[in-house]
């Protein structure tokens, strides 16, 4: 139980934010209290602050009405508001294009988003449904969230900022590393808990305590997960996917047990989690290269884990993934089956025809990400154009798809000899010409 004083953390914000973020939390906790309401910061943003990895992700409570302080907000600071009535909670979003015309609104869109909630109560119908909420104080609030670890508060009103409130030990459990839930039923009520334990046991190297891990285990062997629809399943899998490791949280959920009740098709061995954890580096090293360019990273990760056609297939049709996505995933297993090319016109052949994922995940395979062919591949030969065009064919009497392997032997010569363009040309229209001849 907390001692007489609690903790205060108005040092540990001072330290860990810029002085902007913490005057949106005083302007929040001075709002509420002007509204006849008390305002807290709560969650994630709570544990990571104590974990000395601050975030920006801040998630307030209000003792009182979440939608109205979020309404007085957003006016306040010209932001974006989106209500979820039923859900009692609230989302201000700052478009940064605009100008903001207050100091108030420049703090306060440094956040680019605040999330807003009213203090409240679950009940759960029935195991794994979703909750009937109703309104309630803070405590009642933390006592409903998942681990002690993710059941802090910290207070922004006026009289008590920066008071730590931690009703079930969540201070405690963080410095020992601990991973517990807040009552015996958390994982029957809601499943996807398992999923969330798992992934911050993995993110900080933490340890599900011996009680815990036994709930996984029975709600596990009493099929509670299969009450779960595949969409919330789903979303809890790729949300492990985005992880800095996800090869760590896949290894437990194997071991666990769980893949397999989840998702039959994955092969997880220690090859495969090597080659996911490749496929992790070349997607990063990928996304550094061309931040404009926008990856399926979640679905090339669960790739090097999916061994067959079949595989891919019914892990697509069981999450109803797109054709597109379903598509990588067979084009993959195709062009394994490959040897690498020697000359840049092959591997331009071979991996061309395949999306971006799909490629980087053969190159996990092959290599990792200092191997220079590779790293040319993805730098120069993917985007290489021949530098004569279509047009410049059809004016000398090439038609139809012998333009296109005309245009493909272009780029093999400037690839692999370096040719300018007009020997290009050359090359472009005699096989075309041979082309059209066999076509005759
Ligand atoms: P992350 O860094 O992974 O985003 P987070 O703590 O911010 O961690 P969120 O999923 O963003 O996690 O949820 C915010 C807070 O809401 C959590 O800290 C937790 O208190 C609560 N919460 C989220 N999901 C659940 C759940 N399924 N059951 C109970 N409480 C939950
Ligand atoms: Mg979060």
């Amino acid at each position: 139980m907390p001692s007489s004083k609690p903790l205060n953390l108005t040092d540990e914000l001072q330290r860990k934010f810029p002085a902007e973020v913490l005057s949106v939390l005083q302007e929040v906790g001075k709002v509420a209290s002007q509204m006849g309401m008390t305002a807290y910061a709560v969650g994630g943003f709570v544990r990571d602050l104590l974990l000395g990895t601050p975030t920006l992700d801040i998630d307030i409570v209000v003792e009182g009405n979440g939608t109205s302080l979020a309404q007085k907000l957003a006016q306040m600071w010209q932001a974006d508001l989106t209500v979820h009535e039923r859900f009692f909670t609230a989302t201000l979003q700052w478009r940064l294009k605009e100008p903001v015309s207050t100091i108030a609104s420049a703090h306060a869109c440094i956040l680019s988003r605040l999330d807003i909630a009213t203090a409240r109560k679950e009940r759960y119908p029935s195991p794994a449904a979703l909750p009937e909420v109703e309104p309630a104080n803070i405590f009642d609030d933390l006592w409903r969230r998942d681990f002690t670890i993710n059941a802090m508060a910290i207070c922004l009103d006026p009289t008590r900022f920066g008071e730590l409130v931690d009703p079930t030990g969540g201070f405690g459990d963080l410095q020992q590393g601990i991973i517990r839930v807040l009552h015996e039923r958390s994982f029957v009520d809601d499943p996807t808990r398992i999923f969330r334990a798992v992934r911050y046991e993995q993110r900080f190297d933490f340890k599900i305590e011996p009680k815990t891990l036994q709930l996984i285990c029975q709600a596990r062997d009493e099929s509670f997960l299969a009450k779960l629809s595949r969409d919330r399943i789903k979303h809890e899998l790729w949300r492990i996917l985005q992880e800095r490791d996800p090869t760590k949280p896949m290894r437990r959920l194997s071991k666990l047990r769980i893949l397999p009740v989840i998702a039959p098709e994955l092969c997880v061995t220690k090859e495969r989690l090597e080659w996911m954890r490749k496929a992790n580096e070349w997607l990063n090293w990928f996304a550094e290269k061309f931040p404009e360019k926008t990856l399926e990273r979640e679905w090339a990760l669960l790739l090097p884990l999916l061994p067959t056609y079949e595989a891919v297939n019914s892990f697509s049709q069981r999450y109803q993934l797109g054709e597109s996505e379903r598509e990588c995933g067979l084009a993959l297993l195709k062009a394994l089956g490959r040897r690498t090319p020697k000359r840049p016109s092959g591997w331009v052949r071979w991996l061309n025809p395949l999306p971006l994922e799909a490629a980087l995940v053969l190159a996990a395979k092959r290599s990792s990400p200092n191997d220079p062919a590779w790293q040319r591949y993805f730098l120069e030969w993917r985007w290489a154009r021949p530098d004569i065009t279509g047009e410049d064919l059809k004016t000398h009497g090439i038609t139809g798809c012998a333009i296109s392997i005309g245009l493909q032997a272009a780029l093999a010569v400037k690839l692999d000899e370096g040719a300018d363009a007009r020997r290009q040309l050359e090359v472009a229209l005699r096989r075309a010409q041979q082309c059209q001849t066999s076509r005759r």
